[in-house]
Parts: structure tokens; sequence; C-alpha cells
């Protein structure tokens, strides 16, 4: 019996790392469970207890599999997966985001300086707190007695348990099965294990070769257009004056003549799904030609302009970034989202071409430090939060540092207006979306990015602003909830061409 009951050292260690990970890591989850489970008068204290001596054993032998069978490289693969996951929860506590495959994409794709604006001191106790003392207990310890024996028996037991709990906890499966998709995003170190891998299985089909779209003809060929499409990040109509914001964040695009509003949804809460929306001419899952490829290589100049990132696949001649345009303007201009207009008027005029298309992805409405994105001029909104963990930022601070930035995209815009209206030879058009909406403390959530079944209307709900004196506006369409695929059909439209896929119900013009 004593010999029953005597637990190897190796199994003691890995019940510790694993009780380690489900104190350290797991609050969130706590709360998402507790939040929807009924536990009034100790109802499911049984299934929650379950639960979590389940995730104990599930993950001990995975930890005991990783830590004794791969020995070194295994204790350095936790110390690492310990350390991610305390960088983890700091994110989902203090901005109320999930970790998806969209949100594995973000982390992926973002670029430095990005990733320097969320550096906080709350972040670095959470590092120093769950991520370095863990591991030096990992780091600690010794391979003593492992014996493949005990590792099959405890595999046994551990089964059984699992299989008995799983059984006992019968009358909750539905649940389970219900709320997977959401704990597969807050169980660490699950959470982007399983995200990371669904990532890049993902990219991998993408990069399969694009569809081409059908030719396209010009219907005005003896007209010169100019269409530029501005994609706003992060902008969300709710605190532009223009859509009914008390606080005056609009004073300039208010006073232009013929410029209309929409109102419009985005496709998903983040960067590159919205842009690829913006750029593509249906919804589907399918690789589509996106509309600057598609317009170039039917014989329109296409000039893409950015400080941002995240677009499909751009086959034109013409991309600048940043550091490109920031050699035309004085270095303080640079900084500033501004720069994307630098030398846009001459490049339109040496253009040989008819037909012009500018796309400019700005970056000015990216949190969390929204008050480092416009210069002091636009600092109009005061006292401004200045804090990266959003979460302690005085709420009427916070939203007048993101209020600020709406106030300088207003300049943006209103300035590119005007330069439109020096091209003497051209009928021009401007064109305002945002890629998505954005969330500042509403129900304590932040940024962006949740799954698009559980965003809030803040982070959908954004500008679409048109300015086009000489095409007339269907009156109708300022009724409609549109979607991003609008700027596809509109834009065919301003520009005079057609084609078998252009979609007539899907544009803001008259023709
Ligand atoms: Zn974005």
């Amino acid at each position: 019996m004593s010999r029953i009951l005597h637990i190897p050292n190796d199994i003691k260690k890995v019940l510790i790392v694993s009780f380690l990970n489900l104190v350290l890591y797991h609050y969130p989850l706590y709360k998402y469970v507790i939040s929807k489970l009924d536990i009034s008068e100790g109802k499911n204290v049984f299934f929650i207890l379950s639960l979590v001596v389940f995730l104990l054993i599930f993950n001990s032998i995975v930890f005991y599999i990783v830590l004794f069978l791969l020995r070194k490289i295994g204790k350095w693969l936790l110390i690492f997966l310990f350390n991610i996951s305390a960088i983890a929860v700091y994110f989902i506590n203090t901005y109320g985001i999930v970790i998806n495959k969209a949100m594995i994409s973000n982390v992926l794709n973002s670029q430095l300086e990005e990733v320097n604006g969320f550096w906080s001191i709350s972040l670095f106790i959470y590092i120093i707190l769950f991520g370095l003392i863990p591991s030096i207990y990992i780091y600690k310890i010794k391979f003593t007695d492992f014996r493949i024996k005990n590792f099959l028996i405890y595999l046994l037991l551990s089964l059984t348990t699992l299989t008995s709990l799983a059984y006992a906890n019968k009358s909750n499966w539905l649940w389970v099965n219900r709320n997977l998709k959401n704990i597969k995003t807050i169980a660490m170190p699950w959470s982007y294990i399983i995200n990371t891998t669904r990532y890049y299985s993902h990219k991998n089909k993408e990069n399969k070769k694009e569809i081409l779209l059908p030719k396209a003809t010009h219907l005005k060929r003896n007209e010169k257009n100019v269409v530029v499409l501005v994609i706003g990040e992060s902008a969300r109509s709710k605190n532009f004056s223009l859509y009914g914001y008390e606080k005056n964040t609009n004073p300039l695009l208010s006073k232009i003549d013929k410029l209309y509003k929409f109102n419009a949804k985005s496709n998903d809460t983040y960067t590159s799904e919205g842009v690829k929306s913006i750029l593509s001419h249906k919804k589907g899952r399918e690789l589509y030609e996106s509309l600057p490829s598609y317009l170039y290589r039917n014989d329109v100049d296409v000039f893409w302009r950015t400080t941002n990132w995240g677009e499909p696949k751009i086959k034109t001649k013409s991309y600048q970034t940043r550091e490109d345009l920031a050699k035309l303007v004085d270095w303080q201009k640079a900084d500033f989202d501004e720069v994307l207009l630098s030398g846009l008027k001459e490049q339109i005029i040496s253009s040989k071409k008819d037909k012009i298309f500018v796309v400019i992805h700005m970056y000015t409405s990216h949190g969390p430090e929204y008050y480092k994105k416009y210069p002091s001029e636009f600092n109009n909104f005061k006292p401004v939060c200045k804090e990266p963990a959003l979460k302690k930022c005085v709420k009427e601070e916070l939203i007048n540092a993101y209020d600020n930035t709406i106030l300088y995209t207003d300049y943006i815009l209103s300035s590119l207006i005007k330069e439109l209206k020096e091209l003497k030879n051209y009928k021009p058009s401007m064109i305002f979306i945002s890629d998505h909406g954005e969330s500042l403390g509403e129900d304590d959530l932040y940024m962006h990015g949740l799954p698009k079944s559980m965003a809030p209307k803040e982070q959908l709900e954004i500008p679409f602003i048109v300015w086009s004196p000489s095409i007339e506006i269907k009156a109708d369409k300022k009724n409609e909830t549109l979607s991003q695929y609008y700027i596809f059909h509109s834009v065919m439209d301003a520009l005079g061409i057609s084609s078998p896929i252009y979609d007539e119900n899907k544009s803001v013009f008259l023709k």
C-alpha cells in the first residue's frame, strides 16, 4: 500500500510546475468561467473544481514530457513559455484582448516602434513576478529519479482520472462545447501555441496565387480623374463631430462643401482584415486581386503611400513608406502622418496617365500612445493620458488624447482636399474610411482586435467620408450602413472604369 502512495519526486515536480501555471496565468480563465456559470447557492462548484483538476493533470502530463524527456531543451522551452504567458496575461488583463489567430497575426506583423509603445512599469512587474521568478524555480529542477515505468504509470492514472472527471461532468459537456472556442483564447500556454500554429497554417494557404479579375474597360477616356483613398487606422465614427460627436473634432472638414458622410461598419476588428476588405470587390475566403493591383494592371497609375503595414500584396510601380516620403519634408514633419501628403501634387502632375489612384494608409489613431501621433499644435483637448497601460488612464484624459488624433486626421484630410482642388485639369475625389474602430474603456475594453462575434460596436463603427465635387452621391445610401466593399466599386465609378465584377449597387456615386 505504502508503495502505491509514494509519489516519485519527478511527478511531484511536474505537478508543482502545473500548479504554478494554473495559479499564475489563469486569472482571466477563472474570471471567464465564473461569468458564464450560475454560481449562486454553491451551484457548479464541483464542475469548476473538476475543470481546475482537469487542467492541472492534463498540463502536468505535457510538462512531464517536455521536462523529463526533452531534458535541457525542455527546461528552456518551459521557461520561454512561462515568460510568454506572463506577457500574454498582462495584455489580457490590461487591454481586455484575447489571444486568437488575428491577435497572433497582429503581434507577428507588428514592428519594433509599435512594440515600444507598450512598455510600462506594470508590464515590467508582470515579467519579473510571473516570468522571471517562476523561471528560476524551473531552472533549478534537478533530474533525479526519472523512470520510464513511473511515467507510464502516471500517464495511465492521469488518463483514467481525466476520463472519470469528464464522465462525472457529463451534464456540462454542452457548456464546454459552447465555450471551448473562447477558453482556447485564454488558457495558457495553449492560447498562443494553438493560435500561432493556426496563423502559420492559414498563411501557407494564403500564399497560393491570387485570382486575377476580368479585364476592365475605361468608359471616360477623355476625362482626367484622380481618386485618393485614405485608409484610417483605428478611427471610430463615434468621435467625429461629422457623425454627431459633441466635441468639435472636425472643425475643417465640416466647412468643406460637397463633403458627405455615410454610416459604415468594418468587416473585422484588426488591420490586415480591414484593409483587405477595403481593397476587395466582395466578401469571401478566396484570394482575389486587390483594387490597386487590379487598377494598375488596367492602365491606371497607382501610388501607394504608407506609414502603416498589414496590407495584402500590392503590385504597383510606386510604393512609398514613411522613410521614402520623409526625404521630401522637414524632419519635424516626418514623424507625423502629414508626411503622407509630401510631394503628392507633384507626383500626380508628373503622371502620364489620365487615371490616377492614390492610396494613403495612415497610422494616426493607433494606440496605446495616442498622444504621440500628432504634432503639439493639435494638443487641443487637454489634459491627455500618457500612460501606455490604458486601464490606468483617467477616462476623459484617454479620450482627449484620442480626440486629438481625430482632430489631426481632420487637418490631414482637409489639407489633402485643398491640394486636390489645386489640380486644375483633373476631376478629383477623396474617400476616407477606417480599417476598424477602437475601444476606449467602454465595458473595460481597450484598443481593438476582439473576435467579431464578441466585439463591441465601438470596434466596428467606422467613418466613411466622401468628397467628390463633380460626381453626384446616391442620397438613399445615407440611410444604410455600408460595408467596406463599397470602396472598390465607388472607386471604379469615380475613375470611370467598369468590368464584369463591378457592382453598381455597391457604389455611393450616381453615374
Ligand atoms: Zn488597424
